[in-house]
């Protein structure tokens, strides 16, 4: 093994410097800066090669962490970017908003009592200089099929696996209901995690390299399932889950009880200076409001640090299960807290209060039960607990479902699950149509964007390998 690895005794974690809460409240650019090269090759340094990478285990794209983390610290950067790049469509993206407390970094095994290894800022740095770099270039496959695939929706599974075909030499029609190409990494995610740029610079390669985007496009309005069916030779459903969870309480009709996405779409457009009508600015604009945000995931979180930029007077998070047993990132709650978001743990709504318009919040105070059938603890209500809370914007970040697939695209035949989600054989990737392939959200529920990647390639590969069929079958016929 080389003398620079194994650095961790000597050299303590670091991050890449985050912007003060203060500084990083006055806008909506990300808050960590990057790694100079010292930073970057000394960090990757620690890593102490293990035989049994239990990081690369974890990460569901199964990176090959040590290798570029090695050569990272040789200063073989253009090296690490083409090991980083094999196995990750989007390793910048990834690098910024992948949970790695809960992926490769909660699982790096370096000795007992020394943190982990800054994986995720060491693969977005490798990404980034290559973009600096102009080592990433358009593809330009070897050979051009005839054969053209439709895919649904520019998320990341859609986008992973458009970006894999077309390596290949497939053609690619991307269509997609939105204005822009990048699915939830766009409307949904904030800046201060994820940069738009980031995300249009992936776009324009993509688009340089071929592959042909359908915006403004919904499947189900402009055309039907069949009608893509009978133009490409196969297509991939990769639409994501968008239909939001609803609470039943008293008063959840009243003006000002908005829902995440809706909220933060409308923030997210605002920052990429789109027009938007003033009604709807004000409506989803949270300055010298008390705000209330109802839910503990990664949604919430972007709720609730959003809210804090708009210059919200005061930010609760209402969750009802506790800090050690919430879904969102650690990372994300501690940012959170910094920048004076105030979290009401075991807590959930009981009722909205007000005439018309919203003016506070009734919760009620909750204790964690029996473990359920998952093993997580159920929480239960507290009898005579009840407490006010002022509140004159709520926030519901409750999760996401899919929508009605079969009726939205008129396709009945299209076999779905009890949840919603479309039915797949998970060896193909392949729905009960053939040729007709789902991927992302819409196949696993909501998830992450480092999963969407991997299912967006493992579709693509079983596309390449039912095309050829379908290709030997035409020769042969
Ligand atoms: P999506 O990204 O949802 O893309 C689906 C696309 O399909 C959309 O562009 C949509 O317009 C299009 N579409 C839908 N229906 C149609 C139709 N009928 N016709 C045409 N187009 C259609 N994950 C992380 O890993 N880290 C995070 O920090 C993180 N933060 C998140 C924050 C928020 C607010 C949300 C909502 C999610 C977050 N996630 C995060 C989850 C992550 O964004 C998703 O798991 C991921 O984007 C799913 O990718 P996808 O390609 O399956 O779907
Ligand atoms: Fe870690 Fe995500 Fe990168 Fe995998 S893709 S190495 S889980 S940051
Ligand atoms: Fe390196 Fe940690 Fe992975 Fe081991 S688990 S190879 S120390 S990053």
């Amino acid at each position: 093994m080389t003398e620079k690895m194994l650095q961790f005794v000597d050299v303590e974690q670091a991050m890449p410097e985050k912007r003060t809460a203060e500084l990083r409240k006055q806008d909506f650019q990300e808050i960590y800066a990057q790694f100079d090269v010292h930073g970057a090759e000394v960090q990757a340094s620690r890593c102490s090669q293990c035989g049994v990478p239990y990081c690369q285990i974890h990460c569901p794209l199964s990176n090959n962490i040590p290798d570029w983390l090695r050569l990272t610290a040789e200063g073989r950067l253009e090296e690490a970017y083409e090991i980083s790049s094999a196995t990750n469509n989007m390793p910048e993206i990834c690098g910024r908003i992948c949970p790695q407390d809960r992926l490769c970094e909660g699982n790096c095994v370096i000795e007992k009592d020394f943190s982990s290894v800054t994986i995720g800022s060491v693969e977005k740095y490798i990404t980034d200089t290559a973009w600096e770099n102009g080592w990433i270039k358009p593809i330009k496959p070897n050979h051009e099929h005839d054969q053209t695939i439709g895919i649904i929706g520019a998320g990341p599974a859609g986008l992973a696996a458009a970006e894999e075909l077309r390596k290949q030499g497939f053609q690619i029609h991307v269509y997609d209901r939105y204005d822009r190409a990048g699915g939830l990494l766009v409307y949904g995610i904030p800046s201060f995690k994820l940069e738009k740029e980031v995300v249009v610079r992936r776009i324009d390669y993509l688009t340089e390299s071929g592959i042909q985007f359908h915006l403004g496009f919904e499947v189900g309005r402009d055309a039907t399932l069949q009608e893509l069916r009978d133009k490409h030779d196969a297509l991939l459903i990769a639409t994501g889950v968008y239909k939001s969870r609803e609470l039943k309480a008293p008063g959840v009709g009243l003006d000002n009880i908005e829902e995440a996405l809706d909220y933060l779409t409308v923030s997210n457009r605002q920052d990429l200076d789109d027009t938007l009508d003033d009604e709807m600015v004000k409506k989803y604009n949270a300055a010298d409001k008390d705000v209330v945000v109802i839910g503990g995931g990664d949604t919430a979180m972007d709720c609730v640090r959003t809210a804090v930029r708009q210059g919200a007077k005061s930010v609760k998070c209402l969750y009802r299960r506790d800090r050690d047993n919430m879904p969102g990132s650690a990372r994300e709650v501690q940012n959170a807290e910094e920048e004076g978001v105030e979290f009401v743990w075991l807590s959930g709504p009981e009722a909205f209060l007000g005439a018309g318009t919203l003016t506070g919040v009734r919760a009620y105070q909750m204790k964690l039960g029996a473990p359920d059938i998952t093993g997580r603890q159920a929480p239960e209500p507290i009898p005579n607990s009840s407490f006010d809370l002022p509140c004159d914007l709520a926030i519901m970040a409750l999760g996401f479902e899919p929508e009605d697939l079969p009726t939205m695209f008129d396709a009945p035949e299209l076999r779905i699950t009890r949840w919603g989600t479309v039915t797949v054989d998970h060896s193909t990737m392949m729905t009960n149509l053939p040729g007709v392939f789902a991927a992302g959200d819409i196949v696993r529920g909501a998830s992450l964007v480092v999963w969407a990647i991997r299912d967006g390639r493992d579709a693509a590969e079983a596309i390449a390998q039912y095309l050829e069929v379908k290709a030997n079958k035409n020769k042969a016929a």
